[in-house]
């Protein structure tokens, strides 16, 4: 057998949804389970009940506002994300979000399931920390909002507790947006990535150099400038199999600098 004994709940409403995460402390929330599922056959995780979000009214919509600020349901998949006419408004992210994996993972994949994840090797915290973006959550305690910033706490780790959901990324106006990483092959996992958003200051998070994203905000979008300013923000990636700690530290200040110059072009 693959997967241990588990329950299983497809609630209609958000509000069943939050009744079963409260009436089971071991529930957990599945979204495409691209990486739930598979950390259930490692047996690293094992929930007494799996609640299926597929079915919930809105949490799939995706809507521009005249402003050019972008609500994304949690449960929008990286497919519909790049097919969608509104988020075009926001180019970056079904650029990023084709990047991710294969198109199986991206068929499944949700883009709350990704930043609830709250892997430092994900493609998509660092992008929504660096675009500014607004994080939803609802639980037992009624509904509040978390910056990116501060939504994710460690690897494994986000500001979403045990019986809350997220249930939307608000994503504001802005066009100038840049994304660069060194994947383990194609269509791999990072070995580091960053994303740029210059729009108004320089800003720049750093992916797979921590737990969670690292922030640095150049002085200008020069080169030397964002290559200093990562320099400087004393930055202790891990070392691993696929990198030294020394040669991901070098590979950040690239990679901030590729981001930020795709930024400055997209202006
Ligand atoms: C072969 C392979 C390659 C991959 N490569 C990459 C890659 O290069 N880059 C990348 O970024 N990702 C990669 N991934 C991960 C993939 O993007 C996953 O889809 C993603 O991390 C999780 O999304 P999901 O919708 O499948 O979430 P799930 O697996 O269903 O859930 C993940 C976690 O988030 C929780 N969760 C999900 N939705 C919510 C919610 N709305 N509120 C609260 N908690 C929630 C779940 O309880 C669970 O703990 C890869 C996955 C695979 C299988």
């Amino acid at each position: 057998m693959l997967l241990s004994e588990v329950g299983y709940a497809r609630p209609a409403t958000l509000e069943q949804a939050l009744g079963v995460l409260a009436d089971y402390p071991g529930a957990r929330a599945l979204a495409g389970g691209q990486t739930l599922v598979n950390v259930m056959k490692a047996r690293a995780a094992a929930p007494d009940v799996l609640v299926d979000l597929a079915r919930i009214p809105g949490l799939k919509e995706i809507e521009l506002g005249s402003d050019g600020t972008l609500e994304l349901g949690a449960m929008v998949t990286y497919s519909e994300l790049i097919a969608s006419a509104e988020a075009r408004a926001r180019p970056i992210l079904g650029e990023v979000c084709a990047q991710i994996a294969d198109v199986q993972v991206r068929n499944r994949g949700t883009i709350g399931g990704n930043v609830c994840s709250s892997d430092p090797t994900n493609h998509l915290p660092p992008l929504f920390v660096a675009l500014g973006a607004d994080f939803t959550v609802v639980g037992p305690g009624g509904e509040r909002t978390v910056p990116a910033h501060d939504f994710f706490l460690g690897v494994y780790m986000t500001a979403a507790g045990p019986g809350e959901l997220l249930t939307k990324i608000t994503v504001p106006p802005g066009r100038s947006d840049g994304f660069a990483s060194v994947p383990i092959g194609v269509d791999g996992t990072c070995i580091v990535n960053a994303a740029a958003s210059v729009n108004g200051g320089v800003r720049v998070a750093l992916g797979c150099v921590g737990a969670t994203p690292v922030v640095v905000e150049p002085a200008s979008a020069d080169a030397e400038a964002v290559q200093g300013a990562v320099r400087d923000s004393g930055i202790d990636p891990p070392s691993d199999v696929h990198a030294s700690s020394d040669y991901r530290r070098r590979l950040a200040e690239v990679v901030a600098a590729r981001a930020v110059e795709q930024a400055g072009r997209a202006s």
